[in-house]
């Protein structure tokens, strides 16, 4: 069957699936007169994300980005410094670098996770150790919700004495051999945009087990205000805290969080059956260590066997009414980023070439999976 009729209404990437539960908890927000932000659900909302990611604290804020550029400020980046992000990310993660005036410094990722690559990372923290020019921090990222191999860039990290940030952005919910992803390194950020695996519309929380840490960005992100019945400011301030009325749709999202997971592993399994079955095709599953919370699958089309598949397929699903999207394009390729140093090995450029994110989100139909599948399988008869 290949299908021939666009659909009336347009399948996205990784729409936000909001019902019921949603509409009842903003409404009771409103209804509680706590409208300004902060207030009581933020404050449930940081203990219930802090208890399922098994961290000590828990700090919401207005968005992802906010939480990596606080959780670096607070390792002490600064000026002149260079921090290592792995190259196949969100342009945020990189961002979030500049903002303190340090320079992201990208690394190359390795082919089973499309994660930053642990023998690379080694290399290069010895290499500067002996010229003493260690980083000052190490980002590391668990790209499409799939974890990172923790105990190699733990070991790794904790050997040379370099801070780790984890970016969670996408992996809320992902384990690492049994843990929750967000209680590695230093801090982890997690992000609730509007299509990661769970939204406040815009959002973001950084858990972290070290106290001072949580305080500290706590204090920056409501303007460094002192305890004081007058504003007083020994520090610069910044206005990044979540709103109360996200905060209730926030935890009406994460009590659903385990079904939504569910259902998009569920997705990604009937896409291995019809597409993981076609030679020089792969649709990306757990790494060894680990499950992701399949946030978005990722297919891959070798490109000895299948050349230019990736945008080809792209191409067919749009003209389906479909989105599909090409996987993040590497920072070392972003022009903004034209002149930063890079340890590279050619994987991420291979992957960005041959890569494919498919619709993933948790109110698909098995119906939406086939039609997607079929469209795939004629592009490559093509
Ligand atoms: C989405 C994302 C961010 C930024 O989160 P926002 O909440 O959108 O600011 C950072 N890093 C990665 C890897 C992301 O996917």
């Amino acid at each position: 069957m290949t299908a021939e009729v666009p659909r009336d209404h347009r399948l996205y990437l990784s729409p936000p699936d909001i019902g019921p539960e949603e509409i009842n908890a903003v409404t009771r927000a409103l209804e509680s007169g706590w409208v300004a932000p902060l207030g009581p659900e933020v404050d449930a909302f940081e203990r219930e994300i802090a208890a399922f990611a098994q961290t000590a604290h828990a700090v919401a804020l207005s968005s992802g980005t906010a939480a990596l550029h606080l959780g670096l400020m607070a390792i002490g980046v600064k000026a002149g410094d260079e921090v290592i992000v792995p190259t196949m990310t969100f342009g945020a993660t990189a961002f979030s670098v500049t903002y303190l005036g340090a320079q992201p410094v990208f690394m190359d990722i390795e082919e089973e996770s499309w994660n930053l690559h642990p023998d690379l990372l080694e290399q290069e923290l010895a290499d500067r150790a002996r010229s003493g020019r260690l980083p000052a921090a190490v980002i590391s990222v668990d790209l499409f919700g799939t974890p990172c191999n923790y105990e190699l860039i733990v070991d790794i990290t904790t050997e040379f004495g370099v801070p780790l940030l984890c970016d969670a952005a996408e992996s809320l919910g992902a384990m690492f051999e049994g843990r929750p992803v967000g209680g590695f390194g230093r801090a982890s950020v997690f992000s609730f945009n509007g299509n990661k695996i769970m939204t406040t519309s815009g959002g973001g929380m950084l858990v972290t087990n070290d106290k001072d840490f949580a305080d500290r960005i706590r204090y920056w992100s409501t303007q460094s205000r002192e305890s004081l019945p007058w504003y007083e400011h020994r520090d610069i301030g910044f206005n990044y805290r979540m709103s109360n009325v996200l905060a209730a749709l926030g935890r009406a999202q994460l009590s659903r969080l385990p079904t939504m997971i569910a259902r998009r592993h569920a997705a990604r399994e009937q896409y291995r059956e019809r597409l993981g079955q076609i030679p020089g095709v792969q649709v990306m599953g757990d790494p060894r260590w680990g499950q992701s919370n399949a946030w978005l699958t990722c297919i891959r089309f070798d490109s000895k066997i299948h050349p230019g598949a990736a945008s080809a397929v792209r191409t067919d699903l749009d003209a389906n009414n479909i989105e599909g999207r090409p996987v993040w394009k590497p920072m070392h390729q972003q022009p903004v980023f034209s002149g930063a140093d890079s340890v590279l090995i050619g994987m991420a450029d291979r992957i960005f070439d041959e890569g494919l994110c498919l619709p993933s989100g948790s109110a698909m139909s098995h119906h939406d999976v086939l039609q997607v599948c079929d469209i795939v399988e004629s592009a490559l008869d093509k």
